[in-house]
């Protein structure tokens, strides 16, 4: 592509995670003319934001954003989208990198309707990994229903039986057990990193009683519950017993800010759990909902607004003290917790039927680091060198940030990958 005044676009560009940032910036880069490959390690596109029920503070379902763009990305022959892959490495200097790539077979091809008959007869089971194990799925399957792209996938641990059955139910010819892992080479002149963030392992937090006690789960756990595509098609339930909870406690700062976890803000915990409570009142209007919280970080005014709408409500009442202790009420499933008053240091003691923790994110590079020429800070954000140049990284792979900065950022991080191919 040319335009007046300027050069002719030449050289690709490497988004190395599929989530809303990488989408963004994929999408930015390839609008301009660029050849863009996206890689993404799972078997659909949207990272974390496909799992969320409602994005702060419009309340609106992430799916319509993502639609949008995958809509854009049909329409773009510049990006080339490869799911269940990953870069084993990156060589090479700005402007000239040689990025391998090992990519794990699907065993569908694009026949695929998305009729669902493999699903129906395949009898092997695994836990749910987007519903965080609270339900299980077949080992035929489709990441979610807004999967991107619509097609099944066949996990490698199905058995023989099994993929015999699921080969005769198929009868548009889509499934092929003999794809094979496949490592291969790209030439790109910059690589973006926009492989985003876990939720920090709240097993970890051994006083917050996760793991041990039911009745306790985490903010991700309550965004599957209550989207009508989770575990329990949208009701929010204890998993103990099913029951509808009457109060609901949400410990902030679950793992941040702790020097023993995550010494950072995580900057979206505040705001997922007022968005959480609003998920309650919407079920529940007369359940009580208690946030204990050390400062509530609702920056800007969008999001400070937000908070004040949540302030006025008569059932959401706001504690300040850190949740320091837990036990379960026996023969009830409750949740005892204990508080200390960050004012007054003195100790608060309530009994509540649920109780979310606010857990925060570990940047994914954290767990798994790239073999690149990266700088990572203490907590493994990859840190934008922009003297070296041609490596880069966006959205929470970057900081942790909410949707609009991610995309903010992406947007910046396509553009520097420009610069890098134009010098
Ligand atoms: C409880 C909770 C609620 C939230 N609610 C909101 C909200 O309402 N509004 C809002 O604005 N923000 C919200 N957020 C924040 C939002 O989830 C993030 O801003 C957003 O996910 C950032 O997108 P990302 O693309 O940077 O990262 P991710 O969503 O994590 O996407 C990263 C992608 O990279 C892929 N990947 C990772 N490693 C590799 C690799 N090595 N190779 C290839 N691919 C890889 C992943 O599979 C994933 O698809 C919430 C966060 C939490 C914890
Ligand atoms: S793989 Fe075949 S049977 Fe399964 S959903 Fe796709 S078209 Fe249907
Ligand atoms: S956003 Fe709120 S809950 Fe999350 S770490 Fe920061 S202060 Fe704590």
């Amino acid at each position: 592509m040319t335009t007046e005044n300027s050069a002719p676009v030449s050289g690709s560009i490497m988004v190395v995670g599929g989530g809303i940032s990488g989408l963004t910036t994929a999408l930015e880069a390839a609008e301009v003319g660029y050849e863009v490959f996206l890689i993404e390690k799972e078997a659909s596109l949207g990272g974390r934001v496909t799992q969320l029920k409602h994005y702060f503070p419009k309340l609106c379902p992430p799916t319509c954003g993502l639609e949008i763009n995958y809509r854009r990305l049909k329409d773009n022959k510049n990006i080339k989208v490869y799911t269940l892959s990953e870069v084993q490495n990156v060589d090479g200097t700005p402007g000239d990198y040689t990025v391998t790539v090992k990519s794990t077979p699907r065993y569908v091809n694009s026949n695929c309707t998305c009729c669902g008959e493999c699903e129906k007869v395949c009898e092997t089971e695994i836990s749910n990994e987007f519903n965080f194990g609270m339900n299980r799925r077949k080992a035929a399957y489709l990441p979610h229903n807004m999967a991107f792209p619509q097609r099944y996938v066949m996990d490698s641990a199905m058995g023989k039986d099994d993929r015999e059955k699921v080969k005769e139910a198929c009868k548009y010819n889509a499934i092929d057990f003999s794809m094979e892992e496949s490592t291969f080479d790209l030439k790109v002149g910059a690589v973006v990193f926009t492989t985003g963030w876990q939720p920090y392992d709240a097993t970890r937090i051994d006083n917050l009683g996760f793991g041990r006690y039911q009745n306790i789960i985490t903010n991700m756990m309550l965004e599957r519950l209550a989207s009508s595509n989770g575990p329990t098609e949208g009701k929010i339930i204890r998993p103990s017993d099913d029951k509808a909870p009457e109060t609901i406690a949400f410990a902030q700062c679950a793992g941040s800010r702790d020097e023993n976890h995550l010494p950072y803000c995580s900057y979206i915990c505040c705001l997922a759990s007022l968005k959480h409570a609003t998920y309650i009142r919407a079920q529940y209007p007369d359940a009580k909902i208690y946030i204990y919280y050390i400062d509530l970080r609702t920056p800007g005014r969008k999001y400070e607004n937000f908070y004040a709408k949540l302030k006025a409500d008569e059932n959401v009442f706001f504690v300040k003290g850190k949740v320091a202790e837990v036990s379960e009420e026996s023969g009830t499933g409750n949740i005892n917790l204990v508080a200390e008053d960050t004012i007054s240091g003195e100790k608060i003691r309530q009994t509540v039927d649920m109780l979310v923790l606010a857990t925060g994110m570990q940047p994914t590079c954290a767990i798994d680091k790239p073999a690149a020429d990266l700088t990572f800070d203490d907590e493994g954000f990859i840190i934008n060198d922009f003297s070296k140049g041609g490596l880069f990284a966006a959205g929470c792979a970057n900081k942790p940030a909410d949707v609009v900065t991610s995309n903010q950022n992406a947007t910046g991080m396509a553009l520097k990958a420009i610069q890098t191919l134009r010098r």
